[in-house]
């Protein structure tokens, strides 16, 4: 099945617990004011790929000693079918992946899916899309409610656990906050800087002023109109 994606990155350490896997998913048409994504919404842009080549990713990420999958975008729910498949898959790999450690295992592996969507517009379709999922971080990015809670853009965003090991892996997080860095940042395509992670209010703002005061200036930003 042919899945949209704006990109991958591994490490990814600022997006849920340990060293993950980070697949954002092309396409977001929710338009939060203040989204730092902007370049996510377009549902023609990214590039075009299987969710086998990016299981592939994840098989490799859980060789290297991946603590997880985070999917985020985007909109996830707006590829359901491909994100039901991806979550159906990694959790499949997760479990061999178990399996094979024999003694030496089982390492806790989550599997997390962030979405602007709120509760109530989870419809069956999209409640069958999560279903392999452990946990999703769920709820609009709301610019006016700003918060230093971990792995949350926004005060109303809640981590809700969708399995045992989801509850088990997200209770000590529910209600804590950021104690290391929010951001990480890596190289994109074609002089792309690529920011993964959470800003505070203001951190966008105020990297870009001392950029600027280094000399150095964005032609482009995602979180600009
Ligand atoms: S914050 Fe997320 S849900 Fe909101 S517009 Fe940006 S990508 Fe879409």
């Amino acid at each position: 099945m042919e899945i949209r994606l704006d990109g991958t990155h591994y490490p990814l350490e600022t997006l849920g617990p340990g060293r993950r896997l980070g697949i954002w998913l092309q396409g977001c048409s929710l338009a939060c004011a203040g989204c730092m994504s902007r370049h996510t919404w377009d549902p023609e842009a990214g590039t075009v790929t299987t969710v086998s080549e990016v299981l592939a990713l994840w098989q490799q990420a859980l060789v290297d000693g991946a603590d997880g999958l985070t999917v985020s975008g985007g909109e996830p729910l707006q590829q359901a079918a491909a994100l039901a498949e991806l979550l159906a898959g990694a959790a499949r790999l997760r479990d061999e992946a178990r399996r094979h450690e024999g003694s030496a295992g089982p390492r806790s592996t989550d599997l997390l899916v962030y979405t602007g969507y709120e509760h109530e517009e989870l419809t069956p379709q999209r409640r069958r899309a999560l279903v392999g999922a452990d946990a999703v971080i769920i709820g609009r990015f709301r610019v006016a409610e700003p918060t230093r809670l971990v792995w949350r853009g926004s005060a109303n965003q809640r981590i809700v656990a969708l399995t045992p090991r989801g509850a088990a892996r997200y209770a000590p997080y529910l209600a804590q906050e950021s104690a290391g860095p929010r951001l990480q940042v890596g190289a994109g395509e074609d002089r792309e800087l690529r920011l993964y992670g959470v800003p505070l209010r203001g951190e966008l703002a105020e990297m870009e002023r001392l950029l600027r005061q280094a000399g150095v200036a964005f032609t482009e930003r995602s979180w600009r109109p």
